[in-house]
């Protein structure tokens, strides 16, 4: 799969698998999340694909009370918010994705530092699965 080219479409491949790929410079052995064609560190093309185990930890989080139209759509709104946050990875990179497992109205049940698992979350409307993680504690 070195030789494909990571577009956000393969991305999206793969998270329908339920996979969570990343990109590691075959030169300076940086990761990135999601993958990237090229490094921003050294300049190199010369990545390979690295699957993430989806283990990490909220490092900072909001809850989104103003939805964009695609969580709209999923049924968020000001009476129903969502969590958005950043999540360093067991690996290293960081991403921004939907927070589930924890109540958006309650924002007191989540804490900086909680234990994230990844989830690949259907969203009625779309046949794509979305990149997400659940609190587990
Ligand atoms: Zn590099």
């Amino acid at each position: 799969m070195s030789e494909h080219r990571f577009t956000h479409t393969l991305f999206q491949q793969h998270l329908d698998e339920q996979k969570l790929p990343g990109s590691r410079c075959r030169n300076c052995g940086e990761l990135y999340l999601p993958p990237r064609p090229l490094c921003p560190n050294c300049h190199s093309g010369d990545m390979s694909a690295e699957m993430l185990g989806g283990q990490g930890r909220l490092i900072a989080f909001t809850a989104i009370h103003i939805a964009p139209t695609v969580m709209l759509e999923a049924g968020y709104s000001v009476k129903n918010p969502y969590f958005a946050g950043i999540v360093q990875l067991a690996e290293g990179p960081a991403i921004s994705a939907q927070i589930i497992g924890v109540d958006a109205t309650q924002p007191q049940n989540i804490k900086i530092g909680s234990q994230v698992q990844v989830a690949f979350i259907e969203r009625s409307g779309s046949e794509h699965r979305a990149l997400a993680f659940e609190v587990i504690r």
